[in-house]
């Protein structure tokens, strides 16, 4: 279930084109009118396919996208449509994502011009404010992607997804693909507008040292789950799942040695035949009998966090009786 916006919130069991892979399954979440969420977890998670369907782009097999209480994204075609115009996001990569042949200022306008949100008089004047507010200059409407390096190109997107006035941002590893001294430029553009419009996005990262900088809340996701849900502050103060706690301590930090730097043990297993129970289990330190044949599910763990572990029910114990 997702429903946003006074609230996004959605339960959703997505599949992939094909329909072999539960790509995420009975994710729940909810995302308050002015909050950031951030979905963190290694590739094949889940979490990109959460931010397609929260879009619109890919439809759930069970469940819905509500946002202000209405379900969006059925997969019926005119309900996909006006959820994209309410849903915005913003790829990865900002060099397949502009039209080659299209003037930026085009490229801005065509959205908000097509359904009807901005008028044709208002359109020329609308475009340079938002070139200027990405921090651009209004005259650059007039010139075409390639004469743009990779950081302007994000905030030509961005701008773009802003010129449609969307309820809901969706930015899939937005800055992933950038230097890091201009992902912290673009990260701070996100964070003045933030401050500035009030923005509600879904911010997908890998990367957990960008998400504590932007995000309110936190759901870390592993195989198509959500494991763990809490304020960015708690989480990174203290990360509870076995597995969130494995990626913290993946992660090589500035100042700490390299000795505190342990990549996960054990592969990523594959999304089609994930394992059962608690599909961490091969590489969790803490696996009992109960975690190899129980799903554990998203529960309570106080102070507005709730985590998918048997552990949580309870101490140690809890993992070895079924
Ligand atoms: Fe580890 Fe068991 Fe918790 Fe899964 S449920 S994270 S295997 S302790
Ligand atoms: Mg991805």
């Amino acid at each position: 279930k997702v429903s946003l916006a006074d609230k996004l919130a959605a339960r959703l069991a997505g599949r992939r084109a094909g329909g072999a892979v539960h790509a995420v399954t009975d994710v729940s979440l909810t995302v308050a009118r002015g909050e950031v969420v951030g979905i963190v977890g290694e590739s094949g998670c889940g979490k990109s396919t959460l931010g397609r369907i929260v879009s619109g782009i890919y439809a759930p097999t069970e469940g819905s996208v509500l946002l202000d209480g209405q379900p969006v994204a059925t997969g019926h075609e005119e309900h996909v449509n006006k959820l994209t115009t309410r849903v915005q996001m913003i790829h990865q990569d900002p060099f397949a994502s502009l039209n080659p042949r299209m003037k930026v200022g085009e490229t801005i306008a065509e959205g908000p011009r097509t359904h009807g949100i901005l008028s044709a008089s208002e359109v020329g004047e609308k475009t340079r404010a938002l070139l200027e507010q990405v921090g651009l200059r209004g005259d650059y409407a007039d010139r075409l992607p390639h004469q743009f390096s990779g950081g302007q190109r994000q905030r030509i997107a961005i701008a773009r997804a802003l010129a449609m006035q969307p309820d809901l941002l969706v930015l899939d590893e937005a800055v992933a693909s950038l230097d890091v001294s201009i992902q912290a430029q673009v990260l701070n553009l996100f964070l003045d507008l933030r401050r500035d419009l009030g923005l509600t996005a879904l911010f997908i990262s890998h990367d957990l040292s960008v998400v504590r900088h932007v995000c309110d809340r936190v759901a870390i996701m592993y195989l198509g789950r959500v494991v763990e849900l809490a304020s960015a502050e708690r989480l990174y103060a203290e990360p509870k799942h076995p597995y969130t706690q494995a990626l913290f301590a993946s992660v090589p930090t500035l100042g700490a040695g390299r000795q505190d730097f342990r990549p996960i043990k054990g592969e990523i297993p594959s999304p089609i035949d994930p394992p059962a129970g608690c599909a961490f289990h091969p590489r969790c330190p803490f696996a009992g009998p109960r975690c190899r044949t129980e799903t554990p599910g998203l529960t309570d763990a106080g102070t507005g966090r709730r985590v998918a572990c048997h552990l949580n029910d309870g101490g140690v114990d809890q993992v070895a009786a079924a």
